[in-house]
């Protein structure tokens, strides 16, 4: 393999946390002067003026657009208008939405204009994948194929070519190649449900609210979308995804109706659905020499709260922080020390999101009388409680 430094840093994968990372590092003061390349072997996703908005999209909390602002991304991603959502609104299926027992997040609570913006996972890679380029990152597309990892390079195969870099950050998602030929493991602990995942039209305005309904089989989300439609993510057993996948327009739509409690009217379903398997999965060392792990090749969390990519640009944001406080010591950019802070830092943070998650998901999954009243009055203890609903406040804005 090569054993010169073809680039500073080079980022394995360019969804959206490994191109926030490349721009991030164009962006900041500290790190503009590295040389950074990217490797992502699958074709660019920009969508075009006037198409439909894609299937997967995202909640990107305050903290996590604030990074799409700053690289000066925001400019672009406003062409496929990201859709604000003023307020958050949990209920369980034992009590009615607008019940004493309902979670309500309210921007203006917080002071805030927003809690955060919905946003295809196309168009939020796109614009940020831009800045970076624009930045002078340097986009390969192709895969990564091998990592050889040694105290003064990290060495990437990639088909015929091998290629020397100070650092190599993976951000190659959960099944992370990178990570595997880097010699790093991770815990996973799959979910007995998937999520299903489609756009539906309400009779109502969403208002731009996002809503959860918390159903025996698993959470229902309603996210609003700037077209006036809702994107929903139903967890639920694979069974009954399945089915639902399979039923014809006119029955899904009032399946999700029904299963909405009716709270936006009727939905109308038109287009497609897709399926995807939920897994918790953590990795238990972030980096190794001249190698980090950030997003999903780190840590994956159930989609109950939306909280993947915002994690993933907290990684994004320190990891690149202690890069440029590196640099400004002198040292150079695949420093160990800045790698095990960066390691402490966020994988302490992780683990308590994803810690709470998983014990919200378990709490919703219990059907037991005396759980399922406790949660029910739980929730409106919530939202009478206000330094309780300032903490929550605080985690939805992404602090
Ligand atoms: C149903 C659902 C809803 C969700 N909703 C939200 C939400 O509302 N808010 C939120 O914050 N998060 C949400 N998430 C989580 C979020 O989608 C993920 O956390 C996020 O997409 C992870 O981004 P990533 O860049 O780390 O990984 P990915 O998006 O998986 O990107 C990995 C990239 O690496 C590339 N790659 C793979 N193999 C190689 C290789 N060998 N060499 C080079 N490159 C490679 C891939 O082509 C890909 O582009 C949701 C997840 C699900 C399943």
């Amino acid at each position: 393999m090569s054993a010169r430094r073809d680039f500073d840093v080079l980022i394995v994968g360019g969804g959206l946390v490994g191109a926030a990372c490349a721009a991030l590092l164009n962006q900041s003061r500290a790190t503009s002067g590295l040389t950074v390349a990217l490797l992502e072997p699958a074709p660019a996703l920009v969508p075009r003026a006037g198409e439909p908005l894609d299937l997967r999209v995202v909640a990107l909390s305050h903290a996590a657009s604030a990074l799409v602002r700053e690289v000066g991304a925001w400019p672009a991603l406003a062409e496929r208008q990201p859709c604000a959502y003023e307020r958050m609104i949990v209920w369980d299926s034992s009590s009615p939405a607008e019940g004493p027992d309902t979670l309500i997040f309210d921007a203006a609570e917080a002071g805030e204009p927003d809690l955060g913006h919905i946003a295809e996972n196309r168009a939020v890679a796109a614009a940020l994948l831009e800045r970076a380029l624009a930045g002078g990152a340097l986009l390969l597309r192709t895969p990564v194929s091998g990592i050889e990892l040694g105290a003064d390079l990290a060495r990437v195969a990639t088909g015929e070519r091998r290629l020397g870099a100070a650092l190599v950050i993976a951000a190659d998602g959960a099944d992370s190649p990178a990570r595997g030929y880097a010699g790093l493991g991770v815990e996973a602990y799959p979910y007995p449900q998937e999520a299903l995942v489609a756009h539906l039209s309400p009779a109502r305005p969403h208002a731009h609210a996002a809503r959860q309904r918390f159903l025996p089989g698993g959470p229902l989300a309603l996210l609003p979308l700037a077209d006036g439609r809702v994107s929903i993510v139903w967890s639920t057993s694979p069974a009954h995804a399945a089915e639902l996948a399979l039923l014809d327009d006119a029955a899904f739509g009032a399946a999700v109706t029904e299963a909405s409690d009716g709270v936006l009217g009727a939905l109308v379903a038109a287009g497609p659905r897709a399926r995807v398997p939920l897994r918790r999965q953590h990795a238990p060392r972030y980096v190794a020499e001249r190698f980090a792990l950030v997003g999903d090749a780190a840590h994956t969390v159930h989609p109950l709260a939306g909280q993947g990519v915002n994690q993933g640009f907290l990684d994004v944001a320190c990891l690149v922080a202690e890069i440029g406080a590196a640099l400004e010591r002198g040292e150079d950019p695949g420093d160990p020390r800045a790698l095990r802070r960066y390691a402490r830092a966020r994988r302490a943070g992780n683990v308590l999101v994803g810690g709470m998650l998983d014990g919200l998901w378990h709490l919703f999954a219990d059907e037991r009388g005396v759980v399922k009243r406790a949660r029910r009055t739980g929730l409106g203890v919530v939202n009478r409680a206000a330094p309780l609903k300032r903490f929550f406040i605080d985690r939805a804005l992404g602090g």
